[in-house]
């Protein structure tokens, strides 16, 4: 038996050994259930991240994981060389489930948006007639959607693109929540631009939901200049703002669907790109692929949690839990927080610096009080427990939170 690591030297371990692309707040995940999870000493806390919305069924739920295990018994990869019995009828699923001619399966969220990037590209020099050398995609300030050099390229924080040598061409970066700002730039170039590619939500950005309209809005112009509208749900979809797709609420069916995460519902990776036939069969057989894609542990495990989902309602307590977390924590009386916004359960709470306390000092008193949450960009907190939550374990964590808040008084 090799000895029990604790905390503190499996934290050090990581330091060691591991590269330094993360600063992750001080706690040990060994055991996960539900909207609970428990560090290597026992410490039990309300997951408020819930692994960036990959968990929205919450961890380790017992059908997703039984899909998993089950199926891997069986069968865990044949590669796209040859066929297996549980991609079609995954694909038959999927596709009938969000209502698309087609689907792509791929791994990762970054993946999944390099194949909508590809599509696009595909759809725009096959389909509309741009020259190869010339085809544009649109893309918003603010935005997250992954950390390929392509992908990079699109974002506007430092962080993620600088000093990693030479970037992808082919982007235009428009302000985001600003309808005049795409109708500017699709008059300007339309005729060159394959997609326009946005988040209905920009989760990493900080949960900045745009202005009501907005995504119609844009749907439209991208309809009267041939541009493709491409939604990346990959962390907006799936229930967390109180619709399976956060395009639902404006009835937005966009032309290219990206989405993952809980997609499989944190159990293992699976990412997916939908599409009509249009669009989707502009790629050929050799054209794009990943060794992973479709394989069939994948396929039980993302049908699984999508049925999870409905089998438990959790759009609509998404929906309702989500206006009494906004509700609640809007009446916490303190100067630190600065404004709290969101949809569904997908929420943030900007922190005023106050005393010298930070966001990412609230945090970790959060963590004394049993609840664990990340601050994104230095003073903004992402509020978003697993949907599986129900209203007594929420104002129980709601108290925790306001409690770890009145605490720097
Ligand atoms: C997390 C995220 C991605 C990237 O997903 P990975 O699986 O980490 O590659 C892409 N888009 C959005 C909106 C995300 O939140």
């Amino acid at each position: 038996m090799a000895e029990k690591l604790n905390s503190q030297q499996l934290m050090e371990m990581e330091a060691k050994y591991g590269a330094h692309n993360y600063h992750p707040l001080p706690v040990v995940f060994a055991k996960g259930k539900g909207v609970k999870v428990w560090d290597v000493e026992g410490n039990e806390y309300y997951d408020f991240l819930s692994a960036y919305s990959a968990v929205n069924q919450g961890h380790c739920h017992p059908k997703i994981v039984e899909a998993m295990v089950q199926q891997a018994h069986e069968l865990t990869l044949s590669s796209r060389a040859f066929y297996n019995d549980r991609l079609g009828p995954f694909e038959k699923f999927i596709t009938e489930f969000f209502g698309y001619d087609k689907v792509l399966p791929m791994n990762t969220g970054a993946e999944a948006d390099e194949t909508a990037l590809k599509l696009a590209r595909r759809w725009g020099v096959v389909k509309k007639g741009i020259p190869n050398d010339e085809v544009m995609i649109v893309c918003c300030e603010g935005n997250f959607h992954g950390r390929t050099i392509t992908i990079i390229t699109m974002s506007n924080d430092p962080d993620s693109y600088a000093n990693y040598g030479p970037l992808t061409p082919g982007f235009i970066r428009i302000p985001y929540n600003d309808v005049k700002a795409l109708e500017e730039v699709l008059e300007k170039h339309g005729k060159k631009i394959a997609g326009f590619l946005v988040e209905p939500i920009q989760g990493e950005a900080g949960v900045y939901v745009p202005d009501e309209g907005y995504l119609k809005k844009t749907y439209d112009l991208c309809k009267k200049h041939n541009v493709l509208f491409i939604a990346d749900e990959v962390q907006s979809g799936i229930a967390r703002t109180g619709r399976m797709l956060a395009c639902d609420h404006e009835d937005v069916r966009p032309d290219v669907l990206v989405l993952g995460k809980a997609v499989s519902g944190g159990v293992f990776p699976v990412s997916v790109v939908l599409a009509d036939d249009d669009i989707m069969l502009n790629i050929k057989p050799g054209e794009h692929g990943s060794t992973f894609g479709g394989n069939p542990v994948a396929c039980k495990v993302a049908e699984a949690a999508l049925k999870v989902i409905k089998d438990e309602n959790l759009e609509e307590r998404a929906e309702y839990l989500g206006k009494l977390f906004r509700e609640e924590m809007r009446k916490i009386q303190s100067p630190m927080i600065e404004l709290v916004r969101g949809k569904g359960l997908l929420n943030a709470v900007i922190i005023k610096p106050t005393n010298g306390k930070q966001a990412w000092d609230v945090c970790l008193k959060m963590k004394e009080f049993g609840v664990l949450a990340k601050p994104t960009h230095g003073h903004i907190i992402r509020f978003a427990p697993p949907l599986v939550i129900t209203e007594e374990e929420l104002r129980d964590a709601i108290e925790r939170i306001k409690k770890a808040i009145l605490s720097f008084e």
